[in-house]
């Protein structure tokens, strides 16, 4: 029997949601034993995605988590998602018992082998991720088969400078860590989370991916859209686009 995949994935309302989340949905119809958490950044969930999800016949719990607005109102760097993924942790520490967790947001892009890959880890596993930050790669570096640090465009001084992409953990793992949760601290929201996974060190990372050498993950961006045309439709007559 497959382990369940437990797939966290913070969202919010714009006009690229919808595709987002359809390019997104027609990768994971293609894995098994999926269960999609899918956690709005909003009060009221968004009738348009409730619909996508029922459309796809993944297994999903569509909840909302909005940002705590004394992050809202801050200028600059936001803690972008953590107040979604903690409501993902939250609802895995509720409802499941087995298999793994991974967080993915919208906006990137999945080869479905790393979701294999992904029901390999015991406890943490780390792999590559692609277009990330200026040096195009955050990744683990093992020589020889052997750790010897990260390779990543911002260490900032992490203990763990990698992608919310690059790493899984195990549902058991995180179980047995009551106290485990993500840090509103925007660019430390990773390196936060996985310390607060202790006792866990660089040593006891699994590398999946072919010991790091494959990417089947990446950080792609889509650019915003201002979508304003469809307001034109008024003028036909049609308001359903709307
Ligand atoms: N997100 C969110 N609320 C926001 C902004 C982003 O829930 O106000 C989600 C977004 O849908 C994505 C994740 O948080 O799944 C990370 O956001 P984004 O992709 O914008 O960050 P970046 O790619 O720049 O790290
Ligand atoms: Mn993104």
């Amino acid at each position: 029997t497959l382990e369940p995949l437990y797939i966290i994935t913070p969202t919010y309302r714009r006009p690229e949601q919808i595709p987002e989340l359809t390019r997104m949905s027609h990768t994971l119809m293609l894995v098994k034993n999926i269960h999609w958490l899918v956690i709005e950044d909003a009060n009221v969930a968004t009738k348009q995605v409730t619909r996508l999800l029922e459309r796809t016949g993944l297994k999903f719990d569509h909840l909302t988590a909005p940002m705590p607005e004394k992050y809202k109102q801050k200028k600059g760097a936001k803690p972008r998602g953590v107040s979604n993924r903690n409501r993902g942790l939250q609802w895995i520490r509720a409802n499941a018992t087995d298999g793994i967790f991974y967080f993915a947001d919208d906006d990137n892009t999945y080869d479905i082998t790393l979701f294999d890959e992904i029901r390999k880890t015991k406890r943490v596993s780390m792999f590559p991720v692609g277009l990330c930050t200026k040096f195009g790669l955050s990744s683990p570096i093992l020589k020889n088969g052997k750790f010897v640090g990260f390779y990543d465009g911002w260490i900032a001084g992490r203990k763990f400078p990698v992608d919310m992409a690059g790493f899984a953990v195990s549902v058991k793992f995180l179980l047995e860590r009551p106290n485990a949760t993500m840090p509103f601290k925007a660019g430390y929201e990773e390196d936060g989370f996985l310390k607060s996974l202790a006792p866990f060190e660089p040593r006891d990372i699994e590398f999946l991916a072919g010991n790091c050498t494959k990417v089947l993950a990446w950080h792609t961006q889509t650019k915003k859209n201002d979508p304003s045309a469809p307001l034109d439709m008024k003028l036909y007559g049609n308001t359903n686009l709307i």
